[in-house]
């Protein structure tokens, strides 16, 4: 498998180019330090050049029709597919996210590519009304230049739940991938180019600040799709205002997870602690505020504790692994910072804390899945994104009172309840402000469930047929007959 240092030019017009400035950017794996490539810097003459030749390849696109383009998307579906290995392994080295989960993640975006390609056969996009004397045409048309900008904490599957039903609705695409985990995106141009026809797909690596602000307001970009942090989202609504050009905004969360005394307890206690755990706890949706009813609290807490010491950290690439590395000594430090805190407030650790500092974890940025009591939800711990293995314990005395708390948030992405009566189960989810919520389940949402969040983590949704419109606008042709 490729471990040896690769340099990666920016993709542009179905090629690996130089950047205009020349300079690089090194990428490191998280689990060791040790870095795996360099990346271009691109700049804004960069940007210019690759939508440029998005601009150039958009007539071109839309005018292959839904047919012809389904059937590009299908073969990247497959190529992903033949390619999942070694797309894995690149994303894991690239991420410290456990093989397990990023094979999931590329398997996962082979069926969003088949997805969409099955999608814009069925929905033509085009209907007609007619009343005798009139007949109006109503049809979608892409945007033309679409500009996307991913965070490291998925980097593949966020990439891929954006360009499917872009390119799917007859766009071109210049996207920026994270600075930190931009391999498997460059590794997935590279497998296509021979698919997709030149300008389709540009890629430019680099810095937030230069390639994401230039590409926001570039007079020739139809349209922005963001994921990543609230504060990003902000400064990206505030300086694409000028452009009057529509948005998409995928941002953070701080998501309940409830438990009920009535709830299907061994499931629920691998959905609370996988909830959090998963991508060691960077992930917008995870279950980062738990809440369980006061009958059941300390039993609950002792469950919870047994089973995040039986989660195995360790090398990314192991498949026994089920938690790997945090992305960054920057977040190391965000998430310890977030443990004083907690400590200073007034909560108790009841489990984990600090950085894994031991061999075999010493050259790695591994921390220990840490759990918190005494914990209230007016708390920062309580109401900040952490983006880290820590869950926050709260106990709660009744539907209204958890209502109440789930709701007491900034952020509306996602949350879940376990208990075993449907009714209840379906009360509350009606009750959260939340885009998404799972009853008796965590974090599943295959190709087709819709994907977003209210509130301030965000609006537009990914991963279903609803984001070919957001990629594509109405036009209407009036006829009098
Ligand atoms: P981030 O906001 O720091 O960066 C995201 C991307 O924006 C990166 O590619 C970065 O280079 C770019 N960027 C930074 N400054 C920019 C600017 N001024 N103009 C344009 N682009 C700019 O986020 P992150 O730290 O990479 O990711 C973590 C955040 O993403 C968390 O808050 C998480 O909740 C959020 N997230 C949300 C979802 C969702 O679907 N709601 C999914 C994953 C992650």
């Amino acid at each position: 498998m490729k471990d040896e240092i690769s340099t990666f030019d920016l993709f542009i017009d179905g090629q690996f180019i130089k950047p205009a400035a020349q300079q690089y950017i090194q990428v490191k794996n998280p689990a060791n330090g040790e870095v795996i490539a360099t990346v271009a810097s691109g700049t804004e003459a960069d940007v210019d050049a690759a939508v440029a030749a998005a601009k150039r390849a958009k007539q071109s696109w839309k005018q292959l029709g839904a047919a012809g383009r389904s059937d590009i998307l299908f073969r990247i579906g497959e190529c992903i597919l033949e390619n999942e290995a070694r797309l894995a392994h690149i994303e894991t080295i690239d991420s410290g996210k456990p093989i397990v989960e990023t094979l999931e993640d590329i398997r996962a975006i082979a069926d969003q590519f088949k997805y969409f390609a099955g999608v814009i056969r069925s929905e033509s996009g085009t209907y007609t009304k007619q009343d005798g004397e009139h007949m109006t045409l109503i049809s979608r048309e892409p945007y033309g230049v679409v500009g996307q900008i991913i965070p490291w904490n998925f980097p593949f599957l966020l990439a891929g739940w954006k360009l499917a039903p872009a390119l799917a609705a007859g766009n071109c695409v210049v996207i920026k991938p994270a600075e930190l985990t931009p391999l498997s995106l460059l590794e997935l141009a590279d497998l296509t180019k021979g698919i997709l026809p030149p300008g389709v797909l540009n890629i430019v690596t680099g810095r937030g600040s230069v390639v994401g602000e230039h590409l926001v307001q570039h007079p020739d970009v139809q349209k922005i799709a963001f994921t990543g942090s609230t504060a990003v989202g902000k400064r990206i609504s505030k300086s694409a205002a000028d452009s009057v050009i529509p948005l998409s905004m995928e941002l953070g969360g701080k998501s309940a997870n409830i438990i009920f005394p009535d709830a299907p307890m061994a499931k629920a206690i691998e959905g609370a602690t996988m909830g959090i755990l998963y991508g060691q706890g960077q992930v917008c949706n995870a279950g980062s505020r738990l809440f369980v009813h006061q009958s059941i609290y300390d039993e609950t807490v002792a469950a919870l504790v047994a089973h995040f010491k039986k989660v195995k950290v360790g090398d990314p690439l192991d498949e026994a692994t089920r938690m790997g590395t945090l992305i960054s000594e920057a977040q190391l430090e965000v998430v310890s910072n977030y443990v004083e805190t907690g400590i200073a407030e007034g909560a108790k650790l009841a489990y984990g804390g600090k950085r894994m500092l031991e061999a075999p974890f010493d050259k790695g940025y591994y921390f220990e899945p840490t759990l918190f009591t005494h914990v209230t939800n007016e708390m920062r711990i309580a109401q900040e994104e952490i983006f880290g293995p820590v869950l926050v314990v709260i106990p709660f005395d009744s539907d209204e009172d958890v209502i109440k708390m789930a709701n007491d948030s900034e952020y509306g992405l996602a949350g879940a309840c376990w208990t075993r009566d449907i009714y209840k189960g379906l009360k509350i989810a009606a009750a959260i402000e939340t885009g998404l919520f799972w009853i008796n389940e965590y974090h599943l949402a295959p190709s087709g469930t819709p994907f977003g969040g209210f509130k301030k983590s965000g609006y537009g949704r990914d991963n279903d047929k609803s984001a070919l419109e957001a990629y594509s606008q109405i036009k209407t042709i009036y006829i009098s007959l």
